[in-house]
């Protein structure tokens, strides 16, 4: 038996029974450990070795229940594209319950894939072993990353074969999220007008992760405040990276401020900020450079949602909350200045205020024009600027302006960069560290992705462990894996990304 895999303390299901739906994950056929994440395992206070065994490999397959489990799908409605639906919830997700991590950090245990619930509509409840590679491949790059995101704690085939377009091998992902309530959780209670469970849910949201905003004159406002706060951050964080999260719907923004659902999301290799990968994404809405805006209208839902917690005039309670939902421009613009400044080697505070600030702005939108107008890549292009001297040296120019179809552009850009350096404290060789810190050398390049794919369907998982390691040290030059670090070339560029649901 599996004395003691998981330690569980599950305070979701501790909800009223209207919040989910009771349910077991569906055995499947033949089991196989992909890949299990040993250094998350042991964030979890898990042993590794025993989820290696067959009782771990049948807990993550759904074959068998752990003890202490109360595995649950969970309710929730969401815009999806700017569509109202009433009702989503897990179609194809059990969440096994939540273990308390080596921080005191609670943590949500799911299996995605698990097989059909009440939720699951049209769907068979099950994942093809690409999305499951891609999300477990992405959501790590972005952990090593630093970025909040869901994690990934095993895949495994299922030995069962799954019917898209293709007829492909099923997986399962064991997804661990400091939780998984998102926007469209409270939009689900608010569209039924049930205010007891709405306020239930604000409880146990500010229980689980805002403790603080208990101790606030207006909790519920406060909570507000923390989650768009979040938000503003974690997208200022996309954009830094050139992550494009493709489906951008309220039910795909969770509540704590982590990346989550990785379906069509994709890096930007040549940057543009018009750009769209996912297949279903045929208007752009989800588009980098709409990425704030789409941000700040899921926070407009989510405050909507919350208007009859706030005060018994609706005109009261809109006014509170319009006047924190307002903020987001101005807080997602410090937190991008700030992320896109540390690209750019620029670490200081501006010291004088508005006007500095508006200079590293333009300083970065010039920059960022450059990359359009040249076609270049947007991640190498940051790592080569991150290796130049702020006195001009001929060499290192050269290759660097080599990136540039027309190097003009940017040479008249580099001289008002380096002017705004000599405003640092730092030598070149602490900004050009601080800059290689935080412009990443390894992303998951959607050719690669593909390619680790590929070969898992044809049951070779060498590339997918490979790419895997790689991007566990995305800051670091490693010997020999050079290749990792390359944009596609013409043959290789992907244009389009599907969910694959
Ligand atoms: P997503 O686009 O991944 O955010 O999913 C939107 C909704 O569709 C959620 O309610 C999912 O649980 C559901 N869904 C996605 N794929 C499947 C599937 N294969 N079977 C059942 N439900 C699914
Ligand atoms: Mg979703």
């Amino acid at each position: 038996m599996d004395q003691g895999l998981f330690a569980f303390d599950n305070s979701y299901a501790r909800l009223p029974e209207r919040f989910f739906a009771h349910q077991e994950p569906t055995p499947v056929a033949a089991p196989r450990l992909l890949r299990l994440n040993t250094l998350l395992a042991s964030e979890l206070e898990l042993d590794s070795a025993a989820l290696k065994t067959a009782d771990g490999v049948n807990v993550f397959a759904g074959n068998h229940l752990p003890q202490g489990a109360s595995p649950l799908s969970m309710a929730y409605a969401g815009h999806q594209f700017g569509n109202w639906v009433p009702q989503l919830g897990d179609g194809r997700a059990v969440l096994l319950g939540e273990v308390i991590d080596r921080h005191g950090q609670r943590r949500d245990i799911q299996l995605k894939g698990a097989g059909p619930t009440p939720y699951s509509r049209m769907g068979d409840g099950r994942a093809a072993i690409g999305p499951v590679l891609r999300e477990y491949i992405v959501s790590e790059a972005m952990a090593a990353m630093a970025v909040p995101t869901t994690r990934a704690l095993a895949a495994v085939s299922t030995g069962e074969a799954v019917f898209r377009e293709r007829v492909l091998p099923g997986a399962i992902l064991t997804r661990v999220a400091t939780s998984h309530i998102r926007v469209g959780t409270f939009q689900f209670f608010a569209a039924r007008q049930d205010i007891a469970g709405l306020g239930q849910l604000a409880d146990h949201v500010i229980a689980r992760h805002y403790p603080e905003a208990a101790a606030a004159a207006q909790p519920y406002l406060a909570m507000f405040e923390t989650i768009l706060n979040r938000q503003a951050h974690l997208i200022a964080r996309w954009m830094a990276i050139g992550f494009i999260h493709g489906v951008m719907n309220t039910d795909n923004m969770s509540i704590a401020g982590e990346t989550i659902d990785y379906g069509p999301c994709a890096f930007m290799d040549v940057f543009h900020p018009e750009t769209v990968f996912s297949s279903i994404d045929r208007d752009g809405r989800y588009a980098y450079i709409n990425q704030p805006g789409i941000g700040q209208w899921n926070l407009a839902c989510l405050a909507q949602s919350l208007l009859p917690l706030l005060d018994p005039s609706e005109d009261v309670a809109v006014a509170a909350i319009k006047d924190i939902l307002d903020t987001f421009p101005q807080r997602f613009e410090a937190a991008y200045r700030r992320e896109m400044g540390a690209k750019l080697g620029l670490t200081n505070a501006p010291a004088g205020g508005k006007e500095d600030a508006e200079g590293d702005m333009n300083l970065i939108r010039d920059w960022l024009q450059a990359l359009a107008d040249n076609h270049v890549d947007f991640s190498l292009a940051h790592r080569h600027l991150g290796s130049l001297d702020i006195t001009s040296d001929v060499a290192k120019d050269a290759a660097f302006l080599a990136l540039f179809n027309e190097p003009e552009t940017v040479a008249e850009w580099l001289p008002a960069w380096r002017q705004r350096l000599a405003a640092e404290a730092s030598s070149d060789s602490q900004r050009q560290a601080n800059m290689m810190a935080v412009n990443a050398l390894y992303i998951p390049r959607n050719h690669l992705v593909e390619e680790a794919i590929a070969a898992a369907e044809n049951d070779d998982f060498g590339p997918f462990d490979e790419l895997c390691e790689v991007l566990s040290r995305p800051f670091e030059a490693q010997p020999g894996r050079e290749r990792f670090a390359e944009p596609p070339t013409a043959e290789q560029v992907v244009t389009q990304t599907f969910c694959g649901t």
